[in-house]
């Protein structure tokens, strides 16, 4: 092995697509990689899903931004997901090339005509999201007086501090006023209305859910239209180091009781979500490999940063990933040091937002495997300064809190 290139040793392992690690820390004995690798657990993922699947009192449906790996789409559908919140037409490209009659959620807010148009044609599209009348007559111009049409009209409310932690509410989604207008022109128009949100990615608050969901019914009495069904988006969080999320049923149980009483149980609307982060975020972790220890300012230099796997967390610091070191395929513990963390390219942008306190004795070749970045890690990877390694390996174990 030991002469082996990694890009060999990877198609060897592709071979053989049933070898399985036990951990990174077995990958990395084994495959010593010199890139930084995504460690996927199937069996996490699977489990999450069913979480979801089996509590959400409605249907769910996944974000595929959130992490479009064939891997990760391939194990959702497996466990029950039939329906996909696409951002693009591409990712639906990638969707039906995984599953086939895939059924696609288009709910990005802006789509040129030309994507309406191959999303309609091309994928048999039937639900898009506005949340401008511009937009919508977009749509009606190319799609035309078709049935079945789906039309999610997305509402967006002042922020509360404190209540997600990637605030959503700054691009999309329309004030109370606009959506009114808009349900009424889509029963004019003759498609089926629906209301959506985003609390927010990372919403630790099952509140701020309800408060959304106060809003929903608010916004359907205004306009006298009864909605079919209403989305609650995604933003249901995962542990980080300096975040701690409620368990799912606790907001499974806080939107079904709101919906209830909001809406009346003659009115209330079939639920569903779109999750991304709460779904896949224990799924991957990251196994980085030391490159330099400079001891002159206690700098260390990894093989991967905030332009690769670690973007995410340059974006929101609070969105801190645990982190452990391994060493000759084991986890080291041991006294810790504040080391200030620089990613591999030549720009100065490329380093870790908080100082992170690492093994005391870290060297040179020691890797560091950072946990829970199943969701937006692999997804934000650029290939800028010639890094940016997407190779995934299977584990049973996937690091994350
Ligand atoms: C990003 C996004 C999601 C997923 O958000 P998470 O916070 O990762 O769950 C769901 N719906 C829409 C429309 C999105 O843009």
């Amino acid at each position: 092995m030991k002469h082996t290139s990694f890009a060999k040793r990877l198609n060897m392992l592709n071979a053989t697509s049933n070898l399985t690690f036990e951990s990174a820390a077995a990958a990395s004995l084994a495959l010593q990689p010199d890139a930084p690798l995504f460690c996927f657990s199937a069996t996490q993922l699977c489990e999450r899903a069913l979480v979801f699947l089996k509590g959400f009192p409605g249907e769910t449906t996944f974000a595929v931004k959130a992490n479009s790996s064939p891997q990760v789409i391939k194990v959702l559908a497996e466990a029950g997901i039939n329906a996909w919140d696409v951002a693009s037409v591409h990712e639906m490209a990638m969707v039906s090339k995984i599953v086939s009659m895939a059924r696609f959620h288009y709910h990005n807010p802006v789509k040129s005509r030309r994507e309406i148009s191959d999303a309609y044609k091309i994928y048999k599209c039937q639900r898009y999201v506005v949340d401008c009348r511009e937009e919508l007559a977009k749509i009606a111009d190319i799609v035309g007086p078709a049935k079945n049409i789906e039309i999610a009209v997305r509402f967006v409310l002042p922020r509360e501090r404190g209540s997600s932690a990637h605030d959503f509410s700054t691009k999309f989604g329309a004030p109370d006023y606009i959506c009114v207008e808009l349900l009424k022109q889509v029963v004019a128009l003759g498609y089926t209305p629906l209301l959506t949100f985003h609390p927010g990615s990372q919403c630790t608050e099952p509140r701020n859910y309800v408060r959304h969901i106060e809003a929903a019914a608010r916004i359907a009495k205004t306009a006298s239209v009864t909605i079919s069904k209403l989305n609650v988006g995604g933003g249901f969080p995962a542990n980080y180091v300096l975040s701690t999320a409620p368990e799912p049923q606790v907001f499974f149980k806080a939107i079904e009781k709101s919906v209830l009483k909001a809406f009346g149980k003659e009115n209330r609307p079939a639920l569903e979500c779109e999750p991304g982060r709460g779904l896949v975020a224990t799924c991957m972790s990251l196994l980085t490999r030391v490159k330099l220890v400079c001891t002159d300012g206690d700098d260390i230099f990894i093989n991967d940063g905030v332009y690769g796997g670690l973007m995410e967390y340059m974006q929101v610091p609070d969105l801190e990933p645990p982190f452990r070191v391994i060493r000759d395929g084991k986890v080291i513990e041991g006294d810790a040091k504040s080391f200030k963390v620089f990613g591999p390219t030549c720009d100065p942008l490329d380093v870790l937002p908080h100082r992170l306190d690492i093994l005391a004795t870290l060297r040179e070749d020691d890797y560091i495997e950072f946990g829970s970045l199943g969701a937006y890690g692999l997804a934000t990877m650029t290939n800028f300064n010639g890094y940016g390694g997407n190779a995934i390996v299977a584990v049973d174990q996937a690091f994350a809190l």
